[in-house]
């Protein structure tokens, strides 16, 4: 399959063999000509599946058949996203795919002023990515109307609801054309997102571009089971023996990202933190200078790490898991990206089993232990797995020490509940199905 028999216009291809791109991955196979032929879609699609451009081609494609130029302050295309750097990363995308056409793109998110975005939009765009609460400012505003809006895609939309812009979407959706194409993109099906699509969508086309809740299949995910207190320094000891480059870290808190990179920093090594407390700007230039590879670690909470693309980024660390069981989806969606391999280790505290659960029982799988050698942790990791009872307070005597982490470790992924060569089962899979973590009722 080319991009070619998708039937795009020759601009755009021009511009995917000037990326690179040769073959369209699963989820863009199967987007692209159903939204080229103005079907609504629900995609099961997580980032690195190529789902920005499995909805960009086809709008670009079928903006450029529009002959006039686009009007004042009006709008065609819609992407609503949750955050500014996904937005910022959208835009670029329609951008470099959209080189070749006379179309106009331009991305309007919260944090910044608005006097720019109220001057930019009176020319009116043809492609508009914007965040939820600052689109609604703009078009109480006046700044924005969509009389001629075509197309809205909802992007990472599980994520929009658990930023908790389910109202700001109702207000919205409120305010568009009764015709139009919707197209909902989601890394995870929460309730709420299939709710919204039976009531927003028209017979949608139903893609899964991964199974339901799983993480990518290239990326080797462990576990790595430590004290609390002892995170920073395993961090610190494994970064140097397994000569880890470029790293995305992810801390629950923005103090605890503060605190790695300023204890990396008195070790010279060159880290920066994203979190909600730092300027849009030095995010943005933090996130350039990672993936240019002049600092080497990048600390992130999960809200500002919403849309990281990094080519080919090679490893995640999860110092802290998550509280929602969905982002640990998210998070390692930011390696392996389309097809390469990556991996993603996680340091689990005692007092992080449940979340471990939560996490395992969400992708319906164990995630292999392995302990690292010094660093054994002297509150054990009570058993978890689809399979197990995890308890509260620990109760399995120490596990043997073993070897080191590393591949020969790693998962072997989709074989469901089958534990890695020494990883889980030492947890035990015996007992009930329930986990002990709940992951998040809605
Ligand atoms: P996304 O899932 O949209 O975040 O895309 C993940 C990454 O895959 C991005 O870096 C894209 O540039 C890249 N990508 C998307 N589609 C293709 C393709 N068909 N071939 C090669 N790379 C792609």
């Amino acid at each position: 399959m080319t991009f070619a028999a998708l039937g795009l216009a020759e601009p755009l291809l021009h511009a995917l063999a000037q990326l690179g791109y040769k073959t369209p991955t699963t989820v863009q196979q199967q987007a692209i000509p159903a939204i080229l032929a103005g079907r609504d879609v629900v995609a099961a699609a997580q980032t690195g599946t190529g789902k920005t451009a499995a909805f960009a081609l086809p709008i670009l494609h079928r903006l450029a058949e529009e002959e006039t130029p686009v009007g004042e302050n009006l709008v065609r295309a819609l992407v609503l996203v949750p955050t500014r750097e996904l937005a910022e990363q959208v835009m670029e995308s329609f951008r470099q795919y959209g080189a070749g056409l006379p179309l106009s793109v331009y991305a309007a998110y919260g944090g910044v002023n608005l006097g720019p975005q109220l001057q930019r939009l009176q020319q009116g765009v043809d492609v508009l990515v914007a965040t939820p609460g600052r689109l609604i400012d703009l078009f109480t505003k006046g700044a924005v109307k969509f009389r001629e809006l075509r197309t809205v895609v909802l992007d990472e939309a599980d994520r929009m609801f658990d930023l908790g812009f389910a109202n700001d979407l109702d207000i919205l959706f409120s305010a568009l054309p009764r015709q139009r194409q919707t197209l909902l993109f989601s890394a995870t099906f929460p309730p709420a997102i299939g709710d919204l699509a039976g009531k927003r969508l028209k017979k949608p086309l139903r893609i899964e571009a991964a199974p339901r809740n799983t993480a990518a299949k290239s990326v080797k995910q462990w576990v790595v089971p430590v004290d609390k207190k002892r995170k920073t320094d395993l961090f610190l000891f494994m970064r140097k023996d397994r000569d880890w480059r470029q790293v995305l870290v992810f801390v629950k808190t923005k103090k605890g990202c503060d605190e790695l990179v300023e204890r990396l920093s008195t070790k010279q090594i060159p880290a920066e933190a994203i979190h909600g407390d730092r300027p849009q700007a030095s995010r943005l230039k933090a996130l350039e200078a990672f993936k240019a590879g002049e600092i080497e670690v990048l600390v992130a909470t999960d809200v500002a790490a919403r849309g990281i693309d990094i080519d080919g980024l090679p490893l995640v660390i999860n110092f802290d898991l998550p509280l929602q069981a969905e982002d640990y989806v998210h998070r390692i969606g930011r390696t392996g990206r389309a097809g390469q391999a990556g991996e993603a280790i996680s340091f689990v505290a005692a007092d992080e089993a449940p979340l471990l659960a939560a996490v395992e029982n969400l992708l319906r799988k164990a995630l292999s232990r392995d302990e690292e050698p010094g660093f054994e942790p002297k509150h054990q990791v009570p058993p978890t797995g689809p399979n197990a009872v995890a308890k509260p307070k620990p109760a399995v005597s120490k596990p043997k020490a073993g070897g080191r982490g590393g591949p020969s470790n790693w998962v072997d992924e989709f074989s469901d509940n089958k534990p890695g060569r020494r990883g889980p089962g030492r947890g035990g899979f015996g007992g009930a199905r329930k986990p002990a973590g709940k992951p998040r009722g809605r």
